[in-house]
């Protein structure tokens, strides 16, 4: 089966180290893919290379069969590939239901000036997305929050709202950067869960990079396991774990 994201030999330095050096993975449509490694094995690197939030000194990223290497991370969403941001600062100040309503517009690169030039067109639009906030969050267990300033949500809700606002655009693929971190135990379940939701149900293909080991092995399948910038192995959770070469690279974690 062709997979829907293909990542070829990439690489990148920074002066000189080797975050990312030749580099390859594949993420199966309709699977949870996962990726670990231990610190500085440049999982956060590859991530970006991927979302195409840094560019790559070497390599290619294929994804649905198109060549994505050279797209910035808004051209990507509109192709249906869509990541996780933290939120801004400024976006702690607006309630959970603006974030969701602005996010189509910064996702996908859209400039406000086209609308001003056609107000009716803004109000069906408008009503369109607030339709679809009203969905998604549902769907994100955010209904009761609605009203509330992001700032004012704990950890887990904010990861619940940044996963909420990739739901605002059609995607196939979502690049999760550590879902779990800050979330306490009890929204860490419900986060576990509604990834699985969203791919079971919704036909939603991630890739997540995560430090919580529960979480990877509740989630996901396949593993892949970077060290030192490149690829390791790759495999189901049970394998991958007890694999030597695996418990080596993560001893003096
Ligand atoms: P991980 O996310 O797996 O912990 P990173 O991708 O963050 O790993 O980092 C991989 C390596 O690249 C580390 O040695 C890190 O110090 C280095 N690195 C990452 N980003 C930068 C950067 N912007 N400037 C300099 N070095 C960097
Ligand atoms: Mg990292």
């Amino acid at each position: 089966m062709t997979p829907i994201l293909h990542a070829t030999g990439m690489s990148r330095s920074f002066g000189g180290v080797h975050a990312v050096r030749d580099m390859s993975l594949e993420v199966a449509k309709g699977s949870i893919t996962g990726l670990i490694g231990p610190n500085g094995a440049g999982k956060s690197t590859l991530f970006n290379l991927l979302s195409g939030v840094i560019k790559p000194d070497g390599g290619t990223v294929v994804f649905n069969g198109r060549d994505v290497t050279s797209l910035a991370p808004w051209k990507r969403a509109r192709l249906g590939m869509i990541r996780t941001f933290q939120l801004a600062r400024e976006f702690q100040r607006m309630t959970v239901l603006e974030n969701l309503m602005l996010a189509p517009q910064l996702q996908l690169g859209e400039t406000f000036w086209p609308n001003f030039l056609t107000p009716g067109k803004v109000r069906q639009q408008e009503a369109e997305i607030y339709e679809k906030a009203c969905e998604v969050m549902e769907i994100a267990l955010l209904a009761k929050l609605r009203d509330t300033y992001a700032g004012d949500l704990s950890g887990g809700q904010k990861k619940l709202l940044e996963l909420a606002r990739t739901l605002m655009i059609d995607c196939d693929l979502i690049l999760l950067d550590e879902p779990g971190a800050g979330v306490n135990p009890a929204l860490m379940q419900t986060l576990t869960d509604m990834i699985r939701r969203l791919n079971r149900d919704h036909g939603k293909t991630f890739l997540v990079v995560e430090h919580d080991m529960d979480m990877i092995a509740q989630l996901c399948d396949p593993v892949v396991v970077m060290t030192q910038g490149g690829y390791l192995t790759s495999g189901p959770f049970e394998e991958i774990r007890q694999n030597p070469a695996v418990i080596e690279a993560y001893l003096g974690e």
